[in-house]
């Protein structure tokens, strides 16, 4: 065999192993990566790829981002873990300045998404008992359809997405679903009894679907009005994926909790967080909700050293520039098998007409052309490509997307 065919030979055996033991709940593409470096990941056969997912925007600061695997390599020769029976010296300066960053009273430190959601959940619940004064075991959380906030029990049975839900019950009760984008539908479901409203500003798995302007606006004012807290999901969307830091910005209303993960770790490492104001966060006291790795050091020098390089090497208005560039670029490729192209910042997607062969074929065909792409349900492509994408990158994807459209 010469050198290729051994290297192909490498590649076929991962995706054969992994096909053996491992449980078969993805269907990723068949490409096995081994290396990252800013906008690049490259596989086992020393291919290169421009990577449009950004690991579903958890690496928005580029892959192996040398500020913070450098943060990441000094932590974790000092400390990695104290639980939070003590204390460490990474904590309070985490705090300190991810609250002058985003404004926020109070932060409580989790691991993934869907923690920090079921964390949001249950202050809701238990503000609504103490604080709105809402009858013991009758609070309601209203959420949006076709929404996406992570993988828990709790979670997927207010999905609704027969894939999500499906065979996993019976749920937890006390949830009501309204239509994304639609506040009336909003303001109609809302009772004494509702304590919060939790909603994606775009909702990023159902396609990069984007509410109507002034959504966030009048869903901010009806839960003002109703006394309901307003929870966004904004661990894809925040952290500079749309042009701002987060996307609550373009609608210029702050959110009573918001959840932050993904590109809180700049990729190296699952670091979520709830951000709320003072009155919710209060109603939590010690032994009430935890977390073994919740806050550890090493979570939050990550976390310190990503945030900073997001900040200071300007990705977040790289993110807003470039990604208007790429999103008029692809708008131009005039095919018919395009329905829209839509998008903010650098969370754009391209969704196919419903008759043009489905969107995996077309990210199989980007694949051999070097640029990496999920489809998101059957019709539509995400590009999420790190923040750091230069204006001959955001050309480049063009090009490819032309010669790949059918
Ligand atoms: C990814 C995601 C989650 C879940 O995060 P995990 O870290 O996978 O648990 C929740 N909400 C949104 C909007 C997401 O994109």
């Amino acid at each position: 065999m010469n050198d290729i065919a051994l290297k192909r030979s490498l590649a076929t055996r991962y995706i054969e192993t992994e096909a053996q033991y491992g449980a078969k709940n993805y269907k990723p593409l068949d490409v096995v990566l081994t290396r990252g470096e800013g906008t690049y990941v490259w596989d086992v056969d020393g291919n290169r790829y421009l990577d449009c997912l950004s690991a579903y925007s958890a690496v928005n600061q580029g892959h192996c981002h040398p500020k913070i695997l450098a943060a990441m390599t000094e932590q974790a020769a000092k400390l990695t873990l104290t639980s939070r029976a003590f204390r460490n010296d990474q904590l309070a300066p985490f705090y300190e300045e991810l609250c002058a960053l985003t404004n926020s009273h109070k932060v409580l430190p989790m691991n993934s998404g869907a923690e920090a959601v079921e964390t949001a959940l249950k202050v809701a619940r238990k503000w609504g008992y103490e604080v709105k004064g809402v009858p013991d075991g009758q609070a309601e959380i209203i959420v949006a359809s076709e929404n996406f906030h992570g993988r828990t029990v709790a979670i997927v049975g207010f999905s609704t997405d027969p894939q999500s839900r499906g065979g996993f019950g019976p749920f937890a009760p006390g949830f009501k679903t309204v239509p994304f984008g639609d506040a009336d539908a909003l303001e109609a479901a809302i009772g004494p009894n509702t304590v919060a409203f939790l909603v994606e500003p775009i909702q990023g798995e159902a396609g990069v679907i984007i509410p109507p302007a002034g959504y966030l606006k009048r869903v901010r004012e009806l839960c003002t009005r109703h006394n309901v807290i307003l929870i966004l999901d904004e661990i894809q969307t925040g952290l500079g994926r749309t042009g701002k830091l987060l996307a609550e910005e373009h609608e210029g209303i702050e959110a009573d909790l918001t959840l932050i993960g993904k590109a809180l770790s700049g990729g190296f490492y699952p670091v979520s967080a709830v951000l709320s104001n003072t009155e919710v966060m209060s109603v939590l006291h010690p032994g009430e909700h935890g977390s073994t790795f919740g806050g550890n050091p090493l979570a939050c020098a990550i976390a310190r050293a990503a945030l900073k390089v997001l900040t200071e090497e300007g990705m977040i208005e790289n993110a807003a520039r470039v990604g208007a560039r790429l999103q008029a670029g692809l708008a131009a490729i005039a095919t018919p098998s395009v329905k829209e192209v839509r998008g903010r910042g650098l969370m754009i997607a391209v969704e196919l007409q419903h008759d043009a062969g489905g969107a995996r074929r077309v990210c199989e065909t980007l694949q051999a052309r070097g640029l990496l792409a999920k489809e998101t349900h059957e019709h539509t492509i995400r590009i999420a490509p790190p923040l750091i994408l230069t204006d001959a990158q955001a050309d480049w994807i063009v090009d490819q997307f032309a010669a790949s459209l059918p």
